[in-house]
């Protein structure tokens, strides 16, 4: 059964350091760990996890887009762990869009990330694959990336594209108006 773990905060030293590469996919702890981050993320209405937000300082992230409360636009998809990735190319063009980060709650920031990108990743089951994203499931890659780089959003948002929660859903229940 997985189990959920406590997701660092903002100011935690594991948030700010370069995480290593993860050295045996099949270890046991590493397939919990996974577990464990599937089902922490989805408790938390989170659309993506990476290992130092579970104070895990590894290459590691789960990409889980779907609908849900913090993200009701969100695409659908089976929740993916990506080992060790490497970005390999990236679109040209960049786009503004919202991000929130389960380790900085009550905040939200407009972060120009690339619209696609090229990953190449050593998925669960220990196989190597490359692959190709694009639109919300491409930011949220670029988001967790940072994570096992010490990076987090606030790095990349202007400071005047930084608002509240509160804000946040306010905008958003607008916009959903007919
Ligand atoms: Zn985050």
């Amino acid at each position: 059964m997985p189990i959920l773990r406590q997701i660092s905060q903002l100011g935690q030293p594991v948030l700010r350091q370069t995480a290593g590469e993860v050295r045996d996919v099949s270890d046991p702890a590493i397939q919990a760990l996974i577990d464990d981050m599937i089902e922490t993320c989805r408790e938390a209405d989170g659309v993506g996890i990476a290992a130092p937000q579970v104070y895990q300082p590894l290459r590691l992230f789960i990409v889980a887009s779907r609908p849900n409360p913090r993200y009701p636009g969100a695409p659908g998809m089976e929740p993916l762990a990506m080992i060790n990735p490497v970005i390999l190319s990236a679109s040209e063009e960049k786009e503004k869009d919202w991000e929130g980060c389960l380790s900085i709650p009550g905040i939200r920031g407009l972060v120009p990330r690339h619209t696609s990108l090229t990953v190449s990743f050593t998925n669960r089951e220990g196989e190597a694959e490359q692959r190709t994203f694009s639109g919300f499931v491409a930011r949220i890659i670029q988001h967790e990336h940072d994570h096992i780089d010490g990076s987090v959003f606030l790095d990349r948002a202007e400071p005047r594209d930084l608002i509240t929660e509160r804000e946040y859903q306010r905008i958003l229940r607008a916009s959903h108006m007919p």
